[in-house]
């Protein structure tokens, strides 16, 4: 798989329309002035991070480390135009491909070797900065997850690949919290029975690692054991019927998205109506406030066209999905469409 991160993607945006300003530190984020020294740093370009200044940072902080930056406030509508044309790009490849946040995605080649599937890369690097003077880092692996880890570890303007046979020894020395998805809540218990590195982590009793994680000690196993079985959902392609929409204010309880996920759920079913249409997957998505997308879905045993059943299962895939950051935006997909006369799989 191909892993495709663009480099500090909403500071590389600013710096292409504000060509006076590259090459010098960048803060993308409310300025220290503007808002009562209560800004965060959204994100900055590499001439900022020379001076410490990092994503997540106070601007008041970051202002202390450089008072000479410039400040520029996020502009998401921007950013969202530049990510649709960049998913556009990558959708003309031949690959199932899953959207993974605002400026992050994965790719599934059909490719023979690890050098064609590099040529690839280059390619995609190549078509991306032509056409939208932005640099993006690729990795190159056997998982998504490993392919993530590859793309990480090759910032900024990168292109890697790790193949099966170098794996392990590129995982054995990186810490535990280097594992998309392992936050500091499980590195902390990871810590506490004496495992800080993957190579820790492989060698450890999986056993005792389910005890104390559940199945994700076991994934977590597995995967340091150098095996990446993560799929992607096919988000690019999928023919599916769906309705989205951005929240007034980031949400952080199912309270505060309820009536949305009504709406949204009516939308849907309206047009499944009209179209004649019955479905068998039924499918949500949370966008984070930090932008980072996540997408749940279940099969259903038999072709539907329930608006009560979309309503009660867009509602428990999200509660799930809400629970873990504040959300910024929601969406409600149907998919698996059939016609809803002979009930033939159309797609
Ligand atoms: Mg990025």
């Amino acid at each position: 798989m191909l892993y495709i991160d663009m480099d500090y993607f909403f500071a590389a945006c600013e710096e292409v329309r504000h060509q006076e300003l590259k090459g010098k530190p960048l803060v993308v984020g409310s300025s220290p002035e503007s808002e009562k020294l209560k800004g965060v740093v959204q994100t900055c370009n590499y001439e900022a991070r020379a001076f410490g200044v990092h994503s997540a940072m106070r601007t008041s902080e970051a202002y202390k480390l450089n008072p000479n930056m410039a400040y520029v406030q996020a502009d998401w509508n921007y950013y969202e135009e530049i990510s649709k044309r960049i998913m556009t790009l990558l959708s003309g490849y031949k690959a199932r491909m899953e959207a993974d946040s605002i400026d992050e995605a994965v790719l599934e080649f059909e490719v023979g070797s690890y050098e064609e599937a590099l040529a690839i890369g280059k390619e995609i690097k190549g078509i991306v900065r032509d056409k939208t003077g932005l640099p993006c880092t690729i990795g190159i692996s056997s998982g998504k997850i490993f392919a993530k880890m590859v793309c990480d570890s090759a910032k900024p303007d990168g292109l890697k690949a790790v193949g099966q046979d170098g794996i392990k020894e590129f995982l054995k020395d990186r810490s535990v919290g280097k594992i998309p998805g392992v936050g500091r809540k499980t590195e902390e218990k990871l810590a506490a029975i004496g495992i800080k590195t993957i190579g820790d982590l492989s060698q450890a009793d999986p056993m005792v690692l389910i005890d104390l994680l559940g199945s994700f000690g076991k994934e977590l196993f597995i995967l340091a054991n150098g095996t990446d079985t993560s799929s992607i959902v096919d988000n690019a392609n999928v023919v599916s019927i769906g309705r989205e929409r951005t929240l007034d204010s980031n949400a952080h309880s199912m309270r505060e998205v309820e009536s949305l996920i009504k709406m949204l759920t009516k939308e849907v079913i309206g047009e499944v109506r009209r179209n004649n249409f019955v479905f068998k997957s039924i499918g949500v998505k949370a966008r984070y406030s930090d932008f980072t997308d996540r997408l749940k879905s279940r099969s259903l045993n038999n072709y539907s066209d329930s608006e009560e059943l979309v309503l009660k299962t867009a509602t428990s895939l999200l509660s799930d999905l809400v629970k873990e950051k504040p959300v910024r935006k929601i969406g409600v997909r149907v998919s698996s469409l059939a016609s809803r006369g002979g009930q033939k799989s159309l797609f």
